[in-house]
């Protein structure tokens, strides 16, 4: 895969992306409460852009609190935008856009696709949860698939977007398991799958390990399973 895109992981289902312009895109930043995010990636303080799949807190983490201290611009479906305003995000620094949707920043685009999951943000309804398909101009696609279940839609986000990197909750009890994102990986037919969202607490029990076999079993190798440490990058 030739890309000028730097992926790093922050444990649970947060990322750290620098697009090939330079900019810094944070998606699900649940960092200063996340055990598995290292000590120097709990504060960022150079953010441009935020992007939300829910609004679980262990995905919109420490959303506010880096979108005033930095200014960054944060991206999410209608509602969840609406909450977060309501709790203190600047309007200027909203990008509110919802399933089907894309929205151009910079030298990215991000689409909003479906996800099979709920979605709420302090007990308070926050919208349907999403996944993002985050297009880098002239350079790879990466499709963060939020909190799901397996769902057909997968073959129709593999047919219209094509992602080259592809990240995957496995932990279960609150999303699919080991097993079910193996299926859904030889759905969506990425290059590249990186598992998310299992280890970071005890109940969290689906095994990267069992979904790399199955994946690299199902897809014949056509896909490859990385498994990602916290603070590791691509
Ligand atoms: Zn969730």
């Amino acid at each position: 895969m030739n890309t000028k895109v730097k992926i790093t992981y922050l444990g649970h289902s947060a990322f750290l992306l620098k697009s090939p312009a330079g900019k810094t895109i944070l998606i699900d930043p649940f960092l200063s409460q996340n055990p598995g995010t290292p000590v120097k990636f709990k504060k960022p303080e150079q953010v441009d852009y935020i992007l939300l799949t829910h609004g679980h807190e262990d995905h919109t983490g420490d959303t506010l609190d880096i979108a005033a201290r930095t200014g960054a611009k944060v991206a999410a479906i209608v509602e969840l935008i609406a909450l977060l305003k309501s709790d203190g995000l600047d309007g200027e620094q909203a990008v509110e856009f919802n399933k089907g949707g894309t929205v151009h920043l910079d030298d990215f685009s991000v689409t909003m696709t479906n996800a099979n999951h709920s979605s709420s943000l302090g007990g308070r309804y926050a919208g349907d949860p999403a996944g993002l398909v985050i297009r880098f101009k002239d350079d790879i696609t990466v499709y963060h698939a939020g909190d799901t279940n397996i769902m057909p839609d997968f073959e129709i986000y593999a047919d219209l977007y094509k992602p080259d990197v592809c990240m995957l909750p496995i932990g279960d009890l609150y999303t699919m398991g080991d097993k079910e994102a193996a299926l859904a990986a030889s759905m969506i037919k990425a290059e590249l799958f990186i598992p998310i969202h299992y280890g970071t607490f005890p109940p969290l029990t689906g095994s990267p390990d069992v979904f790399k076999e199955e994946t690299e079993r199902r897809t014949a190798g056509e896909s490859t399973v990385r498994i990602l440490k916290p603070g590791e990058s691509l």
